[in-house]
This record gives C-alpha cells, structure tokens and sequence, in this order.
C-alpha cells in the first residue's frame, strides 16, 4: 500500500487514468503514511475526512472520462495558505483557532484540477525563516540524516514541513511559498525540486502575507516533470490580486524536450564567495559541464551588485511584514490575551502581540517599523529599494546580453542540525538566503533541483534562474540538469 506513496504526480496521472488505481487507494496510502511519520512533524493539521470525500469525487470524475491534470493526486499544502473551515494558521499562535471562510486562489485552482489535500504542512512562523525552528508547532525534522549519524537536521525553511513530507513520500507533492528561497532552500535540504516562479505568475490571493513585493508560491515536487505539472495548476491571471499577471499560461509539460543545445547559461562569478563550501563548488562546476555536455553554452557572467542583494532583502522583508503584520491586533483573527481590570485596548493590543508572535516575528516587527520610520526611512528603506533596482538591472543586462538562464548553488550547505544555530548571531541562519534574495528581488523565476550528494550523505541542489515569464524554458533547462545528474537517491527510512 505505502509503495502507492512513493509514486510521482505524472506517474500516480498515468496509472489513475488507465484504472490501475483509484484516488482513494493513493489517498489511504498517503494517510497511511501521515500516520506512521509522526517523528517529522511535517502534516500539523490532518484533513483526511475531506481528502477521502476528494478523492471519492476525483474517482467520479476519472470514472466520467473527466480527469484533468492533478485528478486524484493527494497533495499537502503549507499552513500559509488560507483553506477553508481548515486551521490556517501561518504556524503562529496568534492565529490559533483562525479558520478561514474562504479559499486561497492556488488552492481552489489545485482543487478545480482534481487535486486531494491530505492536510496542512509545517512551516515557519509568517513564513520567516530557513530552519523550520520558528514554528509554534515545534520544527518538522529531513527526513535525510548524516550517514548513521541519528542527529535530527532540519528540513530547512521556510516550507521545511513541504520539503520534508515530498522527501519521504508522505504526500505526492506540496505547495511552498517563496520570499527569499522558501521554496528553493528546503527543496536542496530534502533532494527535492522546487520552483519560484515569475513574480504575479501565481495568485497571492488567500495565502497569509509576509512580504507582498517578493512573496510567491510555488511547486515542491519528487521531480521536474511534476513541477512542470503542478505549477501549471497553481499560475494564471486572478483579478483578486492585482499584482496577478494577465499572461497566457503555457503547457509547461509539453515544454520538457531536454534538448538545450545552444542555450546560453551563465555562471555569476560573484556567487563564487570567500571560503566557500569545497563540495558545494565542485558541484557548480559539474553542473555546468553537464550542461555544457548537453549542448548549452557556458559563459561568465558578472552580477556586480549581489553582495548587497542580502542586506536589502533584510530591510525590505520586514519593512513589508511589519506593516503587512499590524493587522493581528486580537481583535480581528486568532488569538486574543486576556486582560486584568482596569487594561484597555492599547494593553490588549500589546499583551496579544507579545504573546502570539514568537521572537524571530517580534525582531523582524521591530526592524521594519525601524526603517520606515520618520528619519530613518531615506537611509534603509529608500535605499534598500534602490540597490534592489540595482541588483533587477545586473539580471536584465545579463539576459540582454543572450543569457537564458544562470546557474548556481543552491544553498552555501547541506541541511543543518536542528539547534546548531541556536546560539548563533541570526544573521547566520539569515546568510543561508545568500543565494536565493537576489531572484525575489528582481522578480525572477529559481528553481532548485537535487544534484548530488555530499560526503556525509546530505542532498545538494543546484539553483537555475530564468528569464521572467519563462518558466517553461527554465523548467526544460531544469530537466536536462536533472537527467545529467541522475538523482534518484531517497532518504533511508527511519522514522
Ligand atoms: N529565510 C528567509 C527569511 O527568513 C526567506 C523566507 C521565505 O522565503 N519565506 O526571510
């Protein structure tokens, strides 16, 4: 039964429409392994009720010859989008008991094309993190360990619950947003694919906001086909949000020739930073020549303004989050503190925050109500805007100059011990966002895709950055990377 878990999304479509299996059978499996996989702590609100009545609806319409792409496929979604009459709650205990009446447009698209919701997946608070450890819920553990080291790592974040269900096969494939690598860091941590597309390309209506400018949701998936699958789903022009873009969405399937002769791809020499992970290197360097093996052109490339990418991102960020979070006041969603006589509403407020968002959230509050502020605002937030500008022109001249796509790693280290960077400086865990801030600065679409391994055992991603708007050429481009380097290793089951 459990073996029904492991398929990928195209696999489980193939056999659904040929009546080798039914949803319900997927969607058991998948409970079954929920079930098992407590130690994870990836699914933090199971809804099997409503994926059995899903997947009973899913085997109608397959039974009536109307079965579109991701019919019967049980997914998990991350708790940042809003679901509902199911707990949404951002992983925050300011919003313990907030479920929504209404439905996040990727989530009712992922429904319309027959898709089964298993549960919620863990996350970081608000989205705010790269380790899973802010989680009220406690972190959700990789699946992937060192050797015959039992260490716990994380599953990194902030959609390590995603990463770390589609890992070790709980569910066939997962919803993540992406602000500053969220989707693209966990999906290197747990030999994942994972893809942020375009920014507008997927509706941010219904999906809890964190940073409005750079927050997109994406796909993490067991490979680039399913990527390719899901995504299609999830994009397309929504009037709810106006930053949504009225583009045609192509067949990103269709597109997955794997042929990139003549492609152009650029290797970014300011990414190659002092003291850089040997094994990390190396496997950049591999990248690139199996991408030249397959026929692209490999050229160096200059991206002269990425050593500020990360300091901008980190006024930027909480500018937007500490605005976008002022609306949890105890008054309209979630969790409310309890007064004494004689408190009044500003005591309220105060008591409400200060309990309900954990530490990570209250700093980032802070620092983004520092740089707007009166006198501060032209030396952070103005001037973060403009190296952001800088950084969106070094991408653009690199396309114009014939790039297709830029290559990368991933992450500057295999995933990490739960606890390790406990005691650390925060901006330590914030450097592992080295790699990824520059793509949502500039709107771009990443993907990461699983490349190797490391001594020690740990995946490895390699990132590849595209075009705007041109997913489909990036998948491809993705999808010959994926078959050059043949990935197929799975965790060892443990828990
Ligand atoms: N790790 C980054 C942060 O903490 C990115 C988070 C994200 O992409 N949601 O802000």
């Amino acid at each position: 039964m459990s073996e029904l878990a492991k398929l990928t999304v195209a696999e489980a479509r193939d056999a659904l429409r040929a009546g080798d299996v039914t949803s319900v059978d997927l969607t058991e499996a998948c409970l079954g392994a929920i079930e098992t996989a407590g130690a994870l702590n990836a699914f933090v609100h199971k809804t099997p009720e409503i994926a059995l009545e899903q997947a009973r609806a899913a085997d109608a319409r397959i039974a009536a010859g109307d079965a579109p792409a991701l019919c019967g496929i049980p997914m998990g979604i991350k708790d940042l989008f809003c679901t509902k009459g199911v707990p949404s709650q951002a992983a925050s205990r300011i919003l313990e008991g907030f479920t929504p009446e209404y439905e996040s447009t990727v989530t009712s698209q992922l429904f319309e094309a027959g898709a089964v919701m298993l549960g919620k997946l863990n996350m970081d608070e608000f989205a705010m993190g790269s380790s899973n450890e802010t989680s009220c819920y406690g972190n959700a553990v990789n699946p992937w360990r060192r050797g015959n080291d039992t260490a716990a790592l994380t599953p990194g974040g902030s959609s390590g619950g995603s990463a770390a269900a589609v890992a070790a096969d709980l569910c066939l494939a997962a919803t993540g947003t992406d602000t500053g690598g969220s989707i693209r860091q966990p999906a290197a941590f747990a030999g994942i694919t994972g893809i942020k597309p375009t920014y507008g390309r997927c509706s941010r209506w219904g999906i809890v906001a964190f940073a409005s400018s750079l927050d997109q949701a994406g796909p993490m998936t067991k490979d680039v086909r399913d990527a390719a699958i899901v995504l299609q789903a999830m994009c397309g022009h929504d009037p709810k949000d106006s930053t949504s873009a009225d583009l045609p969405v192509p067949d990103f399937e269709a597109l997955l020739t794997g042929d990139i002769r003549g492609k152009v791809i650029g290797i970014p020499r300011e990414y190659r930073m002092d003291g850089m992970n040997d094994e990390i290197a190396a496997l950049w360097d591999t990248g690139a020549r199996m991408l030249a093996e397959a026929g692209a052109k490999i050229t160096d490339i200059s991206l002269p303004h990425t050593k500020y990418a990360l300091p901008a991102y980190y006024v930027i960020a909480p500018a937007e989050a500490s605005s976008n979070l002022a609306r949890y006041d105890g008054v309209r969603y979630g969790h409310r503190a309890a007064l004494s006589r004689g408190e009044g509403i500003n005591d309220m407020y105060e008591k409400t925050r200060a309990e309900g968002f954990g530490a990570e959230v209250q700093r980032r509050v802070m620092v983004g109500t520092y740089v707007l502020s009166a006198g501060f605002y032209d030396a952070y937030y103005n001037r973060a805007r403009k190296v952001r500008t800088l950084i969106k022109r070094d991408f653009e001249e690199a396309f114009a100059a014939g790039v297709d796509a830029i290559l990368t790693p991933a992450t500057p280290s295999a995933a990490f011990g739960l606890g390790e960077m406990q005691e650390a400086d925060p901006v330590q865990m914030y450097l592992n966002d080295v790699f990824t801030v520059t793509v949502n600065l500039a709107g771009l679409p990443g993907v990461s895709v699983p490349a190797g391994l490391d001594r020690q055992g740990l995946p490895l991603g390699l990132q590849l950055i595209g075009r705007p708007w041109e997913e489909g050429d990036l998948l491809n481009t993705a999808y010959a990377l994926e078959r050059a380097a043949g990935f197929s290793q799975k965790p060892a089951q443990w828990w």
